[in-house]
């Protein structure tokens, strides 16, 4: 049975020492982490005395021993008020001559207890280990040791309702441990002898004192989580190292000495080279942690760069838009024969041109501040109930003068069933419907076709032949230029799917076709894909990211298909069926609204 106290008591004492020597260790000149490594000084030596009391073949020194482990008291309770107030950031400045005066209090109290017989008078050996008869001045003992502590108490307790957040768990841990350490107190010195009469469990309760070092070690060094492993181990290393050693002084003969020092050895080895990987691995870990705050800090600013160009693009393209629009409203004027009379075929055709271009600059112009709106959720949604034919027949007409002059037949089919209302923003789903019908016209060839259809389609194959399409030609296209912004430009509520089944719409035509690896990218900002008769024709690449954009705000899913080159592209949408109206409420409602939210700037989108 002393046995196991002898190897408890090592344990616990090897222990405090790595608890010290970690945390001073951590940060030598902090005087949190001093004041902790005298507070576990402290409870070593008060374990060593305790354990003393409990020595029968001590009995004649047994007064010396017990007046000694009283004297340890004072100073340890007087260690914890003393960490307490430094820890983890003092809330009352205590001068340093109260702390001397205290100190000289003790001091004198100590001489008192040892040299007097004022406080412990005669020990007695009683069944279960020593204990004294009080002289006049236990009192005073008793008293400081209280106050001592109870100043601790509140101090704790005053620190736990101010601090906050890492502080305040700081805090917590360290009253934790004490909950801990009088429990143990309460159970094997009250309950348990009450129940049992004996004091033989007693020491148990003294031992608990272990979780108050340990917790406190553990909210000292909360910041370097990573270390607490690395106790961890070496804790269960000692703790077997030191059982090991104690029992080669217990062996019945030489050769079971000699064995299990053999056993012991080994294992000292095995848990040094367990300790030393632990620490390698932390030290790699700590090393990664280090990294990746740096880069948590590098993406940040990015972001904040990211946010400053999209503020710079929309306030330049919001300056840009009214001049531009002057001059293309006046251009379009004089080239009205109805308004103005101008002579010259040279001068008309010069203007003409100019007005072309301005109209192009326009368009690029009000291209950017819708994806600047789009990319900081200023954009203006007003969803209503609409009906999509009446849509789809409005860009067909806008469009057919267009299509007249490409030489492109331009035609709808809409089945009867798919004649219905939609709960939509107007103004975006004719701007999306614009911009691919346009498209189509545009990148075609004369004699072309260009139909516009729609029907339904279930969900799930909505939702492959999106991800299909993203992953042609992935690895690619991960590094093209324009890749969408380094956030995500739509609310993550927009984006989610809504219903079974939803409308679909095609665009089809038989034009020059898009490349395969190219469909990948379609959709990316300022993606222009084909070759150098794409690159001529006048455009943005910025089209169809809008569109993705509007069409995501409506929970619909927008892909492409080709089969390649000149073999014709077919753009298809889809929206949520009028039955999940509010579903589709719902969660509109739970995205942010912004305050200075604008409309789509008019652009000739198309044109
Ligand atoms: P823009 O038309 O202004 O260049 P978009 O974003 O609308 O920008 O289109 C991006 C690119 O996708 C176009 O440059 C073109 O290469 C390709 N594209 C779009 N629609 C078609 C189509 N119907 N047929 C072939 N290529 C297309």
């Amino acid at each position: 049975m002393e046995l196991i106290h002898i190897s408890i008591v090592s344990a616990i004492v090897l222990l405090n020492i790595i608890f010290a020597v970690r945390v001073v260790f951590v940060d030598r000149k902090n005087p949190v982490n001093r004041s902790f490594a005298l507070f576990t000084f402290f409870v070593a030596l008060w374990l060593f005395t305790d354990f003393l009391c409990y020595q029968f073949r001590l009995a004649e020194y047994q007064t010396s021993i017990n007046r000694i482990n009283l004297v340890v008291v004072v100073w340890l309770m007087l260690s914890i008020a003393l960490f307490v107030t430094l820890f983890p950031r003092p809330i009352l400045r205590i001068k340093n001559y109260i702390w001397f005066l205290v100190a000289v209090y003790s001091l004198l109290l100590s001489s008192v207890i040892i040299f007097t017989n004022m406080v412990v008078k005669n020990a007695f050996v009683e069944s279960y280990g020593s204990n004294f008869n009080q002289g006049s001045l236990f009192v005073l003992f008793a008293a400081s040791a209280s106050v001592f502590l109870i100043y601790a108490m509140i101090v704790l307790a005053i620190k736990y309702f101010r601090f906050k957040d890492e502080e305040k768990r700081q805090v917590k841990y360290i009253l934790f441990g004490i909950a801990i350490f009088l429990v143990f107190n309460v159970v094997f010195n009250l309950l348990v002898p009450v129940m049992t009469d004996s004091f033989v469990y007693g020491r148990f309760g003294s031992y608990s004192v272990i979780f108050l070092v340990g917790f406190i070690a553990y909210a000292i060094l909360k910041t370097h989580l990573f270390n607490l492993r690395v106790i961890l181990t070496e804790t269960a290393a000692v703790i077997i190292d030191v059982v090991l050693a104690v029992q080669i002084f217990t062996s019945h003969s030489a050769l079971e000495g000699l064995l299990r020092a053999l056993l012991a050895i080994i294992v000292f080895y095995g848990s040094y080279l367990l300790i030393r990987s632990v620490r390698e691995e932390i030290k790699r870990r700590e090393e990664l942690q280090v990294l990746s705050e740096e880069l948590k800090v590098a993406n940040q600013k990015l972001q904040a760069i990211d946010a400053m160009k999209t503020e710079f693009v929309s306030m330049a393209s919001h300056e840009l838009l009214t001049p531009i629009s002057a001059i293309e409203g006046y251009l379009s004027m004089m080239l009205d024969e109805k308004m103005v009379k101008i002579d010259d075929p040279k001068a008309v055709e010069y203007m003409s041109r100019v007005y072309k271009s301005a109209k192009r600059l326009a368009r690029l112009v009000a291209d950017l501040l819708n994806v600047s709106r789009i990319e900081e959720g200023r954009l203006l949604v007003e969803k209503q109930d609409i009906e999509l034919e009446e849509t789809i027949t409005s860009v067909i007409n806008e469009l057919k003068f267009k299509a007249e002059a490409a030489k492109v037949t331009l035609e709808s089919e809409i089945p009867d069933e798919a004649r219905v209302k939609i709960y939509a923003d107007p103004d975006k789903i004719k701007e999306v419907i614009i911009n691919l019908v346009g498209n189509s016209i545009k990148y075609n060839h004369k004699g072309g076709h260009v139909k516009v259809k729609a029907g339904f389609l279930p969900m799930t194959e909505i939702l492959e032949n999106v991800k299909r399409m993203e992953s042609i030609c992935a690895e690619e296209n991960k590094d093209v230029v324009g890749e969408g912004s380094i956030q995500s430009a739509i609310h993550e509520k927009y984006r989610e799917p809504v219903g079974d089944r939803q409308l679909l719409i095609s665009v089809q035509d038989d034009g020059i076709g898009i490349e395969k690896c190219d469909v990948g990218r379609l959709f990316k900002k300022f993606s222009r894909v084909g070759d150098w008769s794409t690159q001529e024709t006048p455009g943005t690449g910025l089209g169809l990211y809008i569109s993705k954009s509007l069409i995501e705000m409506h929970h619909g899913r927008i892909w492409a298909e080709s089969e390649g080159k000149d073999k014709g592209s077919t753009f298809h949408f889809s929206l949520p069926l009028y039955e999940a109206k509010e579903q589709v409420v719902k969660l509109d409602e739970e995205v942010p609204k912004a305050k200075d939210a604008k409309p789509l700037a008019k652009s000739a989108v198309g044109n």
